[in-house]
């Protein structure tokens, strides 16, 4: 991941699920490049060779069926939970299927963070996993990690996890 291969990464999620606070403490203490906005939902983040698209799933419909554009090649996705959001699980869930259906994804490994685990209320990874029927889920490798962003608790055990599904 670290070496000097281009890497490409999404990473999605609801708004609100905590997308732009992981990258960020990915990226602390270090230079990032972004590139000016290619769409209002849509973010590229250059970090090391890795190339992250970053957009939210709560963006319309209509927008969405672009969003197949920037899957070539990728080789990771990420999706964001807010794990104290039951109500919207279901559509993440819905996206998610969606995505791993498409041609261009078919070999993408899959990490879900379960996120603000600090907060009282939230779902376990174990409920996340369940209500998104993750064991159902063959022909992508995947690996569900809680964590909270705002500490960096459990986000560098989901990156070890990509780095260990590296070719
Ligand atoms: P995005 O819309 O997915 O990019 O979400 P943001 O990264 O902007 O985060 C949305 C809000 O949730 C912000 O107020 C963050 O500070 C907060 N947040 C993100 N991660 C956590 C977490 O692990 N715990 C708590 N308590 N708040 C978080």
């Amino acid at each position: 991941l670290f070496g000097n291969e281009e890497h490409k990464i999404v990473m999605v999620g609801l708004d609100n699920a905590g997308k732009t606070t992981i990258l960020y403490q990915y990226l602390m203490n270090e230079v990032v490049h972004t590139s000016p906005t290619i769409g209002s939902n849509v973010e590229e983040v250059v970090w090391k060779n890795i190339h992250f698209i970053m957009w939210d799933l709560g963006g319309q419909q209509s927008l969405r069926a672009a969003w197949s554009t920037y899957y070539s090649n990728t080789e990771f996705v990420i999706v964001v939970i807010d794990s104290t959001d039951r109500e919207r699980l279901a559509v993440t869930k819905e996206e998610l299927y969606r995505m791993l259906a498409h041609e261009e994804l078919s070999k993408a490994a899959v990490l879900i963070y379960a996120n603000k685990q600090d907060l009282k209320g939230s779902m376990t990874a174990a409920e996340i996993s369940k209500q998104l029927d993750l064991t159902s889920i063959k022909k992508h490798q995947w690996q569900i990690q809680s964590c909270c962003a705002l500490t960096g608790e459990g986000l560098y055990q989901g990156l070890e996890w990509i780095v260990s599904q590296l070719k």
